[in-house]
């Protein structure tokens, strides 16, 4: 069958299409049926059906698998390389499953995970999703506040976490920050399970701290059996950044989440049981949830699991991983390729890489330059993949495993089957056609494996993603896109406030209200400017309470650097702008709205656009001023 034949029985049929794809799965009880869409937008796969995602994940290898490797964890930072197979995997994931019985954890309570990319990191997922718990990982470069919201939203029962993370050879203790942010949330979880790994010093807390290492030993033989559950309990809650300063928990289920990560591993990463898989996120962003820890494991393959740079001890170490495990599909990020294309050639050549089928990236527009330079060196297809935490899976891409169509540069691809995009004009509400403008959204119901709601606040699920058109549900993914007349989407950047760093999802309020917190701060805007590395960069401009601290480039640049601090220590340094400006009034509306896009367009050379509606012309010539000063 052609792909079109399949997306659009997947579109027409999508019980019949979904029904034949969940076969791909374990289910220790079936479902009474597939899709429960009587309460749009809320979506119910699979109901009645009972699985687990560590089940499918682990479980269910041991049996014909065993030996094989499933997790390989590798350091760069500590030099430590340690490959478990399926059967050493459930062997550990068992154990961490009975530590967190023994201290109280049972089905439905959330468990904060605040750690590196350690294989223990895994087990605490895997675990999780062996009892029922709910885990909310937490990428390990968010600081205190970042950590304290998620910890007040989650209330997690037990946060698992580490002494410390480590980049370029520097330790970066994790636990003063997970201190700090346990004192600044009015939830206390009950217990704290650390990972000590030697790299920094930690202050146990009586009665709360418990050490991993100790625990993992009095459970050794822990056989901890499957907790079965519905399919649409939920199986993790993962914050993104939205328009407002706080984060929402995007709350996946387990059956539907299982059934596409299996789909997507066969269709569009086209990965088979024992070869291996090599996604170099972190598991504190989606793509480590799906195609780091659940998916390749869900499809039998062997993931690697990297804590370290791309760049040391050269700018080899990813295609030696290469060699080294025999990979065959490899998933980063264009910013990743980027920083590699500055380095000599001769690091990728002396490598092996003739294992390798295919390079998927994500996360951010892949430009065609990047694209290029990669293709032409790895010589395998280059396959860009459009998608969003709360999707969970690819929206955009060419499904290569159904059919195998042509990319076209500057394009993620077509939709996979079950999305049912479409592009609306903002201000008439009426569809667009070929070439034309418009804002990405996908009608309901949204396929297995996306979000359910937004965890504890369904209202906010409703009100942020969901319009109603002419009786049709829409979901809006909040980024312009434009389809040539073959098909092919192009996305074209977010319609709201949210900025892409380095693949990296920020919220420009979030950074703001960080840096209003500076007894000296009175006003900030905070934008996303284009740059050549990471896509864009977060740049704030901000007025002072007392202008005179800076006047003069060494008072400028203290307080520039003091400003940065406070980002650093509230929400880490992923978010850290980079370059405070200070000036004396933001362009805004007469009506008070600050003129964001404006100042994005000033920064990065543009025409600002209509200025009818702006307070004061001359509040422009400030931002431009302030660049050039
Ligand atoms: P996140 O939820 O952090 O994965 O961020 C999702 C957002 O990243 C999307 O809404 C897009 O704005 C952007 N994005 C993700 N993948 C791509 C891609 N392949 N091309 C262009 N933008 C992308």
């Amino acid at each position: 069958m052609s792909f079109a034949a399949i997306y659009k029985n997947s579109i027409e049929q999508p019980q019949a299409f979904w029904d034949g794809e969940a076969k791909l799965i374990d289910w220790q009880q079936p479902y009474s049926h597939v899709l429960d869409y009587s309460k749009p937008p809320f979506t119910q796969w699979f109901v009645g059906g009972k699985t687990n995602l560590c089940h499918n994940a682990v479980d269910r290898w041991v049996a014909t698998q065993g030996e094989k490797a499933a997790l390989i964890a590798i350091s760069t930072e500590t030099g430590s390389e340690k490959v478990y197979s399926f059967t050493e995997l459930q062997a550990e994931v068992s154990r961490t499953a009975a530590i967190m019985l023994a201290l109280g954890v049972g089905k439905g309570d959330r468990v904060l995970i605040y750690m590196p990319m350690i294989a223990e990191a895994a087990f605490a997922m895997l675990a999780c999703a062996r009892i029922g718990a709910i885990h909310s990982v937490v990428f390990g470069g968010f600081a205190a506040h970042s950590l304290a919201s998620r910890i007040e939203d989650a209330q997690p029962k037990l946060v698992v976490s580490a002494d410390a993370g480590s980049r370029g050879g520097k330790a970066i203790p994790y636990k003063p920050l997970l201190d700090e942010a346990i004192a600044l949330s009015a939830h206390k979880p009950g217990k704290v399970l650390l990972v000590n790994r030697n790299l920094a010093p930690m202050n146990l807390v009586d009665g709360r701290d418990v050490d991993y290492a100790t625990l993992r030993a009095q459970h050794i033989d822990a056989q901890v059996p499957i907790t079965w559950l519905e399919s649409n309990e939920p199986s993790y809650i993962l914050y993104t950044s939205g328009t407002t300063g706080k984060p929402k928990g995007v709350q996946r289920d387990v059956g539907g989440y299982a059934v596409a990560l299996a789909s997507s591993m066969q269709h569009i990463f086209c990965g088979n049981p024992g070869e291996t898989y090599f996604a170099t996120s972190d598991i504190g962003w989606v793509v480590g949830h799906s195609y780091i820890v659940y998916g390749p494991l869900i499809a039998g393959m062997a993931t690697i699991m990297y804590e370290g740079l791309p760049t040391s001890p050269d700018a080899g170490i990813w295609w030696s991983i290469v060699e080294k495990y025999k990979v065959t599909r490899m998933f980063s990020a264009p910013t990743a390729v980027r920083v590699l294309r500055k380095q000599p050639p001769e690091f990728m050549q002396k490598y092996d890489l003739t294992s390798l089928k295919a390079l998927y990236l994500a996360g951010e527009p892949l430009d065609e330059t990047t694209s290029g330079w990669i293709s032409d060196a790895l010589k395998v297809p280059i396959i860009d993949n459009y998608w969003q935490t709360e999707t969970g899976w690819p929206i955009l891409s060419i499904a290569k495993g159904y059919e195998d169509m042509p990319t076209r540069l500057g394009s993620p691809g077509i939709p996979t089957p079950g999305f049912n995009v479409k592009l609306f004009d903002e201000t008439t509400g009426e569809e667009c056609g070929s070439n034309e403008k418009g804002v990405v959204m996908i009608e309901g119901p949204l396929p297995p494996g996306c979000m359910q709601t937004v965890y504890g606040d369904d209202a906010r699920y409703v009100s942020t993603y969901w319009t109603v058109l002419n009786g049709k549900h829409l979901y809006s993914t909040f980024d312009w896109g434009i389809r040539d007349a073959d098909g092919y989407y192009f996305i074209l950047g977010r319609t709201d406030d949210v900025i892409n760093v380095a693949g990296h999802r920020l919220g420009t309020r979030e950074i703001e209200e960080s840096i209003s917190s500076h007894a000296n701060v009175s006003e900030v805007a905070v934008v996303g400017v284009e740059d050549k590395l990471k896509g864009q960069v977060a740049v704030a401009f901000v007025i002072l309470k007392n202008p005179d601290t800076a006047n003069g480039v060494q008072a400028r640049q203290a307080l520039e650097k003091e400003i940065m601090g406070v980002v650093d220590h509230q929400l880490g340094a992923v978010a850290r702008p980079s370059r405070v400006y200070f000036i004396a009034q933001l362009p805004k509306t007469r009506s008070g709205k600050l003129l964001r896009r404006s100042i994005q367009a000033i920064c990065e050379g543009r025409d600002p656009g209509d200025m009818s509606s702006i307070e004061d012309p001359a509040s422009l010539n400030q931002i431009k001023g302030a660049l050039v000063s």
